[in-house]
């Protein structure tokens, strides 16, 4: 099969992880004013995958709130495969001023990103304090400290060219973040871009939220799910639990990593959060949601001692 409907289907993801948030969002198990910009008319998703957002959603901006704090803000965020993802602004929101956000994706995902933006004036009042944003063709931003690229992630060199342009500064504290988007790539062109990372910064930590035991029966079903969407898979087979997650991090020169199933992340996040959203839905199937949490994991790799202090 030719590459070009594969990355229409994974472009899709977005599409797919944006409703399913929006749906979460709407039902109160977190806030976000800016989400449905994005999304047309998200339909109500069932319990656990409700749930399982929340916990994707949370378990991250608990780690993106240590990293900030330790850095003091003054740091870079890049997003990759960001989607329409909405950090910028929720950052924004909480009066954390980072010196540099850059979101990538697929230049199709960019441009219909960029496009929301333009239309709507509380998105674009957010950025550059209000002043002009500088868009950049149909595909990109650069505006302030906000950055929006559209590149594709295996062609490394263009990646790196790209986050030149934004300025990025390779002195100075930084987080990737890859909320699932690696399971999408080769594996060899995943080393690629973390090797680069890590020779690269100085001091910088990698949030990697992705599926993991994929090759038990459940995660067949997930993976099948997957293919019926001619989503290709290709990175699905290098990290298959949590050893093989932190691994990819020391075989790529980073100076340290952990990993943890959703269920760990899960418990970690404070209990008064927990039960607050777990009154919203009555969950029928709580083993479900437990093989949900079974499959997907979050890792942290980093670089620089301080840094390993962004954990659970
Ligand atoms: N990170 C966002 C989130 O969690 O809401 C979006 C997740 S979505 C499941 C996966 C995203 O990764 C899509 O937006 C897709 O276009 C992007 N992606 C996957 N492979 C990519 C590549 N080779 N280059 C750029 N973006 C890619």
């Amino acid at each position: 099969m030719s590459r070009v409907p594969n990355d229409e289907a994974v472009q899709l993801t977005n599409d797919d992880a944006t409703e399913c948030k929006q749906s979460a969002v709407q039902l109160g198990y977190w806030q976000d004013p800016y989400l449905f910009h994005f999304v047309r008319g998200a339909q109500r998703k069932p319990p656990e995958i409700n749930r399982g957002y929340f916990a994707r959603k949370r378990g991250i901006e608990i780690l993106v709130e240590k990293f900030l704090k330790l850095t003091d803000s003054n740091c870079q965020i890049v997003n990759l495969g960001a989607g329409f993802d909405t950090l910028f602004w929720r950052l924004h929101d909480d009066g954390k001023s980072v010196t540099k956000i850059i979101d990538v994706d697929f230049p199709s995902v960019t441009a219909r990103k960029c496009h929301v933006i333009k239309r709507n004036k509380a998105l674009l009042d957010k950025i550059n304090g209000g002043g002009n944003a500088a868009f950049s063709g149909a595909t990109g931003l650069h505006a302030g400290n906000y950055h929006i690229v559209g590149v594709d992630l295996r062609q490394r060199s263009e990646l790196i060219t790209n986050l030149e342009n934004c300025g990025i500064d390779f002195s100075l504290p930084t987080l990737f973040l890859a909320e699932c988007v690696l399971v999408y790539i080769e594996s060899p062109l995943v080393d690629e871009i973390l090797k680069w990372i890590s020779s690269n910064f100085d001091s910088v930590a990698f949030i990697n939220y992705e599926q993991i035991n994929m090759n038990d029966r459940f995660g067949e079903v997930m993976k099948q799910n997957l293919r019926l969407r001619q989503c290709s898979l290709s990175g699905v087979s290098a990290c298959q639990n949590l050893d093989s997650q932190r691994q990819r991090f020391s075989n790529n020169d980073w100076e340290g990593s952990q990993a943890w199933d959703m269920v760990e992340v899960y418990e970690s996040i404070p209990g008064a959060e927990r039960q607050r959203i777990e009154k919203i839905e009555f969950l029928d199937e709580q083993e479900l949601l437990i093989q949900l949490f079974q499959h997907y994991c979050i890792c942290v790799g980093w670089k620089g001692a301080k840094l390993s202090q962004v954990n659970y």
